[in-house]
């Protein structure tokens, strides 16, 4: 097949030169919500924006698997903590084939990391793209947390724009007893340079 990006013959859906010189992180971003979670990521929306326009088709599947590993799966093995943690995909909602959350979600397995699968469910699918702060507020998410033991939590997303999500999704696991360390996304749109 071509390399997605420089379209050279490759065996793998963006070549590995391509992953190297595009996909490798270069330093975290960081990101404080309104109540007070640290929100981390990795790229510049720019960077890769068109490879995240993916996810609505099958390439998605392979391509958010290509910047997990290059991104989050890197993350988890250097990250170390006193307990046991374990990491949530926002809304592993099932769209056409795969949830693309739960690719970016299983990248995060650790010795200390855990990945749960749909453990943090939106009641409400809403579209929020293209969609102000304030429509989004006036229709939340309506996330329930699913039944595990474990306190300490990360949760994952892809892309970080508003912050509505992730601060309705980590406010709902606070009032169900959990400890939210922090949040992981692929982008950061509000990260320019
Ligand atoms: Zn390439």
């Amino acid at each position: 097949m071509k390399c997605l990006m420089c379209e050279n013959y490759s065996l793998t859906h963006i070549c590995k030169p391509c992953q190297r010189n595009f996909l490798t992180p270069t330093q975290l971003y960081k990101r404080t919500l309104e109540n007070g979670t640290d929100v981390y990521s990795f790229y510049r929306y720019s960077e890769i924006k068109e490879l995240l326009h993916t996810k609505h088709t099958d390439l998605g599947y392979y391509i958010y698997k290509i910047l997990a590993q290059n991104s989050l799966k890197i993350f988890a093995k250097e990250f170390h903590f006193t307990n046991k943690v374990v990491s949530l995909g926002v809304d592993e909602h099932i769209g056409a084939n795969y949830s693309h959350t739960a690719i970016l979600n299983k990248a995060l397995k650790s010795n200390t990391i855990t990945p749960l699968h749909a453990k943090l469910l939106a009641k409400n699918r809403v579209n929020y793209s293209g969609k102000t702060k304030t429509y989004r507020k006036q229709h939340p998410r309506d996330f329930v947390v699913g039944d595990f033991a474990q306190e300490d939590v990360i949760v994952v997303d892809d892309i970080v724009t508003t912050g509505t999500t992730l601060l309705e999704a980590t406010k709902k696991l606070s009032s169900a007893n959990k400890n939210v360390l922090f949040c992981l996304a692929l982008c950061d749109v509000s990260k320019k340079n």
